[in-house]
């Protein structure tokens, strides 16, 4: 049995919504399907999730221009698709919260709502809503188990189901989100609680690629590449899945199949547990991966402590400065890491506290 998510992009208006609805009826095996909101129809278009942060965000005068906006993409969604849907209710109910000042989690989630609504109605699939099943402590983070066994309890009954993308709930029942691209851990979330064969992630491109396609012409999808590559890759600024949207799958042993809904015969990339070895005559390299952005702390150890020690004091000043190592290494006496370039100064002010100011 299969999960398969959909992303922004295919499911931006009925006609990318219907590749997707043909992509689901092409095998009965595809039995749960995550939604995002409607994301860009062209390059200079708004995602509908931008839409409703604005909406939150901006002043009461220019709010009906921006209700009217989300009016318009998500009727023409319905009459295009010829789904029998009145939003008139939900809408209402979206403008009640903007007078009770609900606060942006609550606004974004909207678009992942309203689209699986309407793709569940158009399916004849039942809804489930996320923030009945996916669960977030009063700080905002993810509390795996209650939604794994949540989410089995309230799949594990159905024979289909369309499950919202993005968001869940907190101890108050509040709606909590995600950070941005955060269906992709949906996904994950509900492939897990249902044991599915595979996680299905229906996005633009035919795989996750082996170069950046903003600087190489039309570079070859990777077929077929381990989770922990995979994490290699994105550290080294790949722009693949959520980064927490591996975790689940790769815990529960389900591999992901990455897919393009504008190309779906194409095979798409295979991220599982572990990479056969290679065939003869093919590249020597799973991928590459880089980012404009990243900035380089070389320390020379004077040897007066292990450097094991010298290593893990490091890595507990950058973590304890919120700051992520992309990569590090060490050769011929020189230490390296690579972090962020907006987080170079911290990394730097927290390493000589831990390796320099703390030692005297
Ligand atoms: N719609 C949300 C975003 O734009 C979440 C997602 O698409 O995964 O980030």
């Amino acid at each position: 049995m299969k999960v398969v998510k959909f992303g922004g992009s295919s499911l931006a208006d009925a006609a990318q919504i219907g590749k997707a609805l043909a992509i689901v009826a092409a095998e009965p095996e595809r039995r749960f399907v995550v939604a995002s909101a409607p994301g860009k129809r062209s390059a200079d278009d708004v995602k509908v999730t931008d839409l409703l942060y604005r909406l939150q965000a901006e002043p009461d005068a220019d709010r009906p221009a921006t209700l009217a906006r989300l009016r318009d993409r998500f009727g023409g969604i319905v009459n295009d698709l010829g789904v029998a849907l009145d939003l008139g209710a939900e809408f209402a109910l979206i403008e009640r919260q903007l007078t009770l000042g609900a606060g942006p989690d609550y606004f974004a989630s909207r678009g992942e709502y309203l689209n699986s609504k309407i793709i569940a109605a158009k399916l004849g699939w039942p809804f489930v809503d996320a923030a009945e099943v996916v669960r977030f402590d009063a700080a905002g983070q993810l509390l795996p188990e209650p939604t794994d066994a949540a989410l089995a309890a309230a799949l594990g009954g159905l024979d289909r189901a369309v499950v919202p993308g993005f968001y869940g709930a907190g101890p108050d029942g509040r709606v909590k989100t995600f950070t941005r691209g955060g269906s992709d851990i949906t996904g994950a979330l509900v492939a897990r609680a249902v044991r599915a064969d595979v996680y299905e992630n229906w996005t633009d491109v035919s795989g996750v690629l082996m170069a950046d396609p903003r600087v190489v012409e039309a570079p070859a999808p990777i077929r077929l590449i381990s989770y922990a590559d995979l994490r290699r890759l994105a550290a080294m600024g790949a722009s693949v899945l959520h980064e927490a949207a591996v975790e689940p799958v790769r815990l529960a042993g389900i591999p992901i199949n990455v897919r393009n809904t504008n190309r779906p015969a194409d095979q798409g990339t295979w991220i599982q547990a572990e990479a056969p070895a290679p065939a003869p005559g093919a590249a020597p390299i799973v991928g590459l991966a880089g980012k404009v952005g990243f900035a380089l702390i070389g320390v020379v150890e004077s040897g007066a402590r292990p450097s094991q020690e010298v290593a893990a004091a490091m890595a507990r000043a950058l973590a304890g400065a919120g700051v992520k190592v992309r990569f590090q290494a060490a050769q011929d006496g020189l230490r390296v890491v690579a972090v962020d370039s907006d987080r170079y100064e911290d990394a730097v002010r927290a390493m000589y506290r831990a390796l320099v100011a703390d030692y005297q």
